[in-house]
């Protein structure tokens, strides 16, 4: 499993999950899972908001040049396990060679429709870690959401899934 960043410094210890983590875990994921497609434009990859049912949302530039991957900014707390964080990463990176939020060509009409996103996750070898995580959201995300999110406003509208 992933260890320590490579450009980790002696001084900057891993003490908690922030943007270069997450950078650090998009790079072992695609070139575990993905090194056989075409990276090409730049991934950036930060913490979003705390959305009730989103855990990921992949978007282009308008120059097309950089790919923007938020991560549901609950996902920060170490008491959410890293499969949820590695799965989620990895389902945006399906969207990205699928051809939704990257200048790839698109590849089907929906982001979703017909299971594609699971399909392409198990196919590239992420089985064990994808039944984990569907486990895991379905059995506590909203759950973990309601004891750390109170508000009577709706924070954002439904999607269709738990994850984007
Ligand atoms: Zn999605």
């Amino acid at each position: 499993m992933y260890v320590a960043a490579e450009n980790a410094h002696p001084h900057r210890l891993q003490l908690e999950r922030d943007n270069a983590w997450l950078q650090n875990i998009l790079r072992g994921i695609w070139n575990r899972y993905f090194n056989d497609s075409s990276l090409v434009n730049t991934i950036r990859v930060s913490f979003g908001p705390a959305w009730k049912a989103r855990l990921g949302l992949i978007t282009l530039s308008e120059d097309q040049k950089t790919t923007y991957i938020e991560i549901n900014g609950l996902l920060r707390l170490p008491v959410v396990p890293e499969f949820v964080v590695n799965v989620t990463i990895a389902h945006e990176l399906v969207h990205y060679i699928h051809g939704f939020g990257s200048p790839l060509p698109r590849r089907y009409k929906y982001p979703h429709r017909g299971g594609i996103v699971k399909h392409e996750l198990l196919r590239r070898g992420m089985e064990l870690e994808y039944r984990q995580y569907d486990a895991w959201v379905y059995n506590h995300w909203y759950e973990f959401y309601d004891s750390l999110v109170r508000t009577n406003q709706d924070v954002r509208p439904a999607s269709a899934e738990a994850s984007a």
